[in-house]
């Protein structure tokens, strides 16, 4: 290990100024409460803490030498120093060093300032140099006294916050780095090679030496940085594989089934029913799932597959197994919609089933009537409910369940770490229900492996047969004429149209007023003998399913709606999807709003009407979103692209994986070392679960209870 990276450099002797803290214990509150806020609680937290980039302070150049744009730091003497009016009132010096002169420029300064630069001072001066034909100039450069040494490393700048000036940062930064405990927890016999342990990474990384090659901290590629990243993927890994121990110490209620279920299982009585053979997929995944629910460790299962791909069926075979074996089962969904589109689904074919066995299908939701809901409750807590579909209704304090034994999420992304911690909740006495996930967005294998690396997962990778690709058009925004033009062609063969627009955050009142004029626009420009439905987020919820009804019945044939359609609607003669201001959308959110159609056999097509803004273009990532679009249908290159285009940290969204996003490792550079903390991981807890505990302390703290979710 290189010997300049053992010790931290001593403090430095002067920096810029502060603002004086306004009183002694308000200031100091303050500034915790800043550094609180960036998550510095614990020494260890502070050590951790990296510098997003570094100012070389260690050397001082002629200015004869500098170039225009140059971080530059000179001493010379102060030659002239007055303050102007011109217009405003500024601070005006200037230096010489005995190569050129430079004049410093100050908007805002302190009378300290000025005395600092009064004519005939020595002064070392720091900032971006200037060259403009009136000679060099520097604005707001920092001034200390002259001839101070200098200072032996890179001089760290780290992110920061208002109220937490960058001086204060790098003091607290320091004396937290210099009081850690920075032991090894990473085991020698089995765990890292390199030349760099903890200490000495987090020392250099903090306090570069002046010869490194600056862009190997840039990438995160210097043999420092990779020692953190490994730590940082192995805490990750850890917290993981600990989480599945855990609840590989649970206990669930076994659903014992026969491979060959027996025909009057109402597993084989749904296969029995459905108008459709399963895809090889779907029993794949049907297998999967069945030997999860055998055990008497809870099931902990992502089913990911493409929209349109047929989850609900899976879902509701395993419903059937899990009410075969005499227990109950509960499937919520995000939105009321989507709930009772699965509600309708499901009931169809199971309720008819179930009447037979004096059971049936309770639909819970928080818009219920308290009548109707309390006899909902009463069925869910006599168990005469055997299957309970709706929203976080399902979870509701009020719930009880008499014998739950699996809880299926659908679209799991919309649902909070909270909300999946109630539902594990409603077991019966010590058993936890199984868990199956369900999501329409793929998750990219580098992901799945870091931030789900304690979730099974099972991919439906088929789409059922007999569908046509969904042919997707750009089209330009004042081309609305031949999109209406398409419409009248579907409509002319009996199909049926979506119309999305999308949402304006800032105002709802805007929105409907925008999707109503739509609305308007397209029945006048269609004629009266076609029906234009409206759907919006603000509308009450019965007259929401109404709509939807009547569009499912054909009453309505074309439907104008704001973003509520987004997931899981499910209506196959549907033939073609508009989508307003497309720009405007995420490349998930545009794959899953053109997974509605395509349901059927008949062609389907997809128009993305863009809007360029007021630059008269459509911005780089927006471009980039639509020409996926236009490219690829395949759920996985689209969750691929948008990786791409958002990063991991808003593709996942802490919501939706529950876990800490990586600060320092990147999974599209980083998968040697992922691999490398995959495999130390799980040897680790076994061998050295004292270590491995305290890495994830180290690393996690309090994050870590909250990645077990
Ligand atoms: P998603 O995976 O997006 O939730 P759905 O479960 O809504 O997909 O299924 C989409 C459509 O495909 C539904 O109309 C469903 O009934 C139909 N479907 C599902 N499985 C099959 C199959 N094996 N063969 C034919 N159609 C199927
Ligand atoms: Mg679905």
């Amino acid at each position: 290990m290189p010997a300049s990276a053992k010790s931290v450099p001593p403090e430095k002797t002067t920096s810029p100024p502060v603002a004086a803290p306004a009183a002694p214990g308000a200031g100091l509150s303050a500034v915790q409460r800043a550094l609180r806020k960036l998550g510095l609680v614990r020494d260890i937290d502070f050590a951790l803490y990296l510098p997003m980039r570094y100012e070389d302070e260690t050397r001082i150049v002629r200015l004869a030498d500098t170039r225009d744009g140059d971080m530059a730091q000179v001493e010379g003497v102060v030659t002239e120093c007055e303050v102007v009016f011109r217009p405003r009132r500024q601070l005006i010096a200037t230096i010489d060093d005995g190569s050129d002169t430079c004049q410093l420029r100050f908007f805002n300064f302190y009378p300290s300032q000025q005395k600092q630069l009064a004519v005939g001072a020595h002064v070392r001066v720091r900032g971006e140099v200037r060259g403009g034909f009136v000679g060099r100039q520097m604005m707001h450069p920092t001034v200390k006294a002259a001839g101070t040494a200098l200072p032996q490393a890179l001089t760290p700048v780290y992110s920061t916050i208002a109220g937490l000036p960058q001086p204060v940062l790098r003091r607290e930064v320091r004396s937290g780095l210099a009081r850690a405990v920075l032991d090894e927890t990473i085991p020698v016999q089995i765990g890292w090679r390199g030349a760099w342990d903890l200490r000495s990474s987090l020392s250099f990384l903090h306090y570069p030496t002046p010869d490194v090659a600056m862009a190997t901290l840039e990438d995160h590629s210097h043999p420092a940085w990779q020692r953190i990243k490994a730590e940082e993927l192995l805490a990750q890994q850890l917290s993981q594989f600990q989480a599945r121990l855990e609840r590989a110490a649970q206990r669930a209620p076994m659903l014992p089934s026969s491979a060959e279920p027996e025909a009057s299982s109402l597993h084989a009585q749904l296969l029995a029913v459905l108008p459709f053979g399963l895809t090889g997929a779907q029993q794949r995944v049907g297998e999967e799932i069945t030997r999860d629910l055998r055990r008497e460790v809870p099931m902990h299962r992502l089913l990911q597959g493409d929209v349109g791909s047929g989850k609900t069926v899976v879902a509701a075979l395993a419903a059937a197994r899990c009410i075969d074996a005499g227990f109950q089962c509960a499937l919520m969904a995000p939105t009321e919609i989507l709930a009772a589109q699965h509600f309708g689904k499901l009931v169809g074919w199971l309720d008819p089933l179930l009447a037979e066995r004096g059971l049936r299908v309770a639909w819970l939701t928080g818009s219920q009537k308290k009548k109707e809901r309390d006899a909902m409750s009463a069925a869910v807590e006599s168990g005469e409910a055997a299957l309970v579909i709706g929203t976080h209704a399902v979870i509701s304090e009020k719930v009880r369940f008499r014998n739950l034994a699996l809880a299926i999420i659908d679209e799991q992304h919309r649902f909070g770490v909270a909300q999946r911690l109630a539902l594990r909740g409603k077991a019966v006495g010590h058993l936890e229900p199984h868990l199956l996930m369900m999501s329409a967005t793929p998750i990219p294998r580098t992901l799945a492996m870091s931030y789900y690396a304690d979730l099974d997962v099972s991919t439906l990778d088929e789409l059922p047969p007999g569908r046509t690709p969904i042919v997707t058009r750009l089209v330009a925004d004042h081309r609305r004429d031949e999109v209406i033009a398409r419409i009248q062609a579907q409509l002319g063969q009996g199909r049926q149209v979506y119309w999305v627009c999308p949402l304006i955050e800032e105002s709802e009142a805007v929105d409907l007023r925008n999707a109503t004029e739509t609305r308007d626009e397209l029945a006048d420009a269609l004629g009266a003998a076609v029906n234009v439905g409206l759907l919006h987020s603000r509308m009450p919820t019965a007259e929401k399913q109404a709509v939807m009804a009547a569009f499912t019945a054909n009453e309505i044939q074309v439907l104008v709606s704001t973003t509520v359609i987004e997931v899981g609607v499910d209506v196959p003669n549907a033939s073609l999807m508009v989508i307003e201001h497309a720009e405007r959308f995420g490349l998930s959110q545009l794959h899953q709003l053109r997974g509605r159609v395509g349901r059927g056999a008949a062609a389907s097509a997809c128009v993305l009407l863009y809007a360029p803004g007021d630059s008269g273009r459509v911005g780089e990532a927006a471009r980039a979103r639509l020409k996926a679009m236009a490219e690829t249908g395949d759920g996985f290159e689209i969750a691929r692209r948008d990786l791409e285009i958002r990063g991991p940290g808003e593709f996942l969204g802490a919501r939706q994986s529950g876990a800490p996003l990586l600060r320092f490792a990147d999974l599209t550079t980083d998968v040697m070392l992922l691999d490398w903390a995959r495999e130390l991981a799980p040897l680790m807890l076994d061998k050295h679960p004292d270590l491995a505990q305290r890495h994830i302390d180290r690393w996690l703290g309090t994050k870590a209870e909250y990645l077990k979710a």
